[in-house]
């Protein structure tokens, strides 16, 4: 058995490093006190092809597997998680358009995600349908040679920004099994019937746009309906068994950067005339943190490379979501403790680590319907 990286590898998780260390840090507070983002920062990583990694060549991209995805975003995250999440967050959708998609619309829309020249969004969460995906109610119905598409959707990340959104809504309200009710229809957004509204006042990644959207009498050609009527709940399950590996680099990646923040910290504060890093209450939460993020890194390396060899594993992804969310938050957790007062404040940086960790417990699957995942695969 072989956990080393490629030479390739290291040297994306190099370059990926230097990027976010050159480019975040100096703007991070300024992002999350204003809860704003500058674009040219993600077309910069665009040009400097950190973006959309996973993408075929045939759409411009690298064609690189998830894991190196995850490389990069666990590299990011370890720098600047808000600023790691709006950029990378650009291509949110186009795993469920290369796994589903027509190649017209994957022609149409992978390269300009690729190359900085469009954001996509994926509009799931409704204002009565979170975890209960099959209970989403947003309606398409079909009109001559179109859909037309009424309803609301929530938290949607960018929302406000995108030039496409990827829609999970109802196609066929009657039919009695509530798993085969949906589909996935793909809208531009300068399309009319399209409203979003920004949401603003989150606990943390807030330079990443999240907003509130309405569909009025939307309406686009029948053949932007990506994958099969009526087989949208199962293409969100392959889909989420892509996007969970991101949300676990996330976590290993701020798991890592609270460690470290917590290792300069009691290195250099001293008390009782002693740094703190000498008192072994301080060495054994940085000995936990350590192999937590040990753990959650191999979770997710053995769950990413099993997606990028065709063997999907629903049961380990879950169980590789949930772990990392769950040590993130509680390495950020153990961070603030280490700072004391000054944890609390936001000129440092693990005040921020601590409000940016927690939605890595939501997204994409509560730790709750990961563990229930988990149970159902442990109990058969
Ligand atoms: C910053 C941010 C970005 C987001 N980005 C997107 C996006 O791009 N696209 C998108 O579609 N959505 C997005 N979401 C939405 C996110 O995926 C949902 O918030 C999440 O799925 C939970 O849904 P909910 O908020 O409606 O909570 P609810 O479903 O109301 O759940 C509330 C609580 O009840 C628990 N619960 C629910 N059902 C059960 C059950 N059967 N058993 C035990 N516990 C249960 C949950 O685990 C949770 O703890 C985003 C959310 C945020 C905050």
């Amino acid at each position: 058995m072989d956990f080393s990286l490629s030479k390739e590898q290291q040297d994306i998780v190099k370059a990926a490093r230097e990027f976010a260390s050159k480019e975040f840090p100096d703007r991070a507070q300024e992002f999350d006190r204003n809860e704003s983002f500058d674009l040219d920062l993600w077309r910069k990583a665009c040009e400097l092809g950190f973006v959309g990694v996973f993408i075929d060549e045939a759409y411009d991209g690298a064609g690189y597997g998830f894991l190196e995805h995850c490389l990069i975003t666990e590299e990011f995250w370890a720098v600047e998680p808000g600023i790691g999440q709006a950029i990378l967050s650009a291509t949110f959708g186009s795993e469920l358009l290369d796994l589903f998609g027509s190649e017209k619309l994957k022609k149409l829309v992978l390269p300009r995600l690729v190359s900085g020249k469009a954001i996509l969004a994926t509009a799931i969460t409704e204002p009565n349908a979170g975890c209960d995906v099959a209970g989403a109610e947003t309606g398409a119905v079909k009109e001559g040679d179109e859909w037309v598409l009424n309803g609301a959707k929530m938290f949607a990340t960018n929302g406000n920004l995108a030039d496409y959104v990827l829609v999970y809504c109802r196609t066929d309200p009657e039919n009695p099994s509530r798993h085969h009710r949906h589909s996935f229809i793909l809208a531009p957004t300068d399309t009319r019937g399209y409203e979003s509204t920004k949401i603003r006042g989150k606990l943390g990644i807030r330079a990443s746009d999240t907003a509130e959207l309405a569909f009025n009498d939307l309406r686009v050609p029948s053949d932007w309906l990506v994958g099969k009527e009526g087989e949208g709940f199962y293409e969100l399950m392959a889909f989420f068994n892509r996007t969970r590996l991101h949300i676990c680099a996330q976590a290993v990646g701020l798991a890592r950067s609270a460690m470290e923040e917590s290792i300069r910290h009691t290195k250099q504060r001293h008390q009782f005339g002693k740094p703190l890093a000498s008192f072994q209450v301080t060495q054994f939460k940085l000995a936990e943190m350590a192999t937590w993020i040990r753990a959650a890194r191999n979770l997710y390396y053995e769950a990413a490379w099993s997606v990028d060899h065709g063997k999907v594993d629903h049961g380990l992804i879950a169980m590789a979501k949930w772990f990392s969310a769950e040590i993130a938050v509680r390495c950020a957790d153990e961070a603030v403790q280490m700072h004391g007062g000054y944890g609390y404040i936001d000129e440092y940086k693990v005040q921020r680590l601590y409000r940016d960790a927690k939605i890595l417990e939501i997204y994409e699957g509560t730790k709750e319907m990961e563990k229930t995942i988990v149970s159902r695969a442990v109990l058969g």
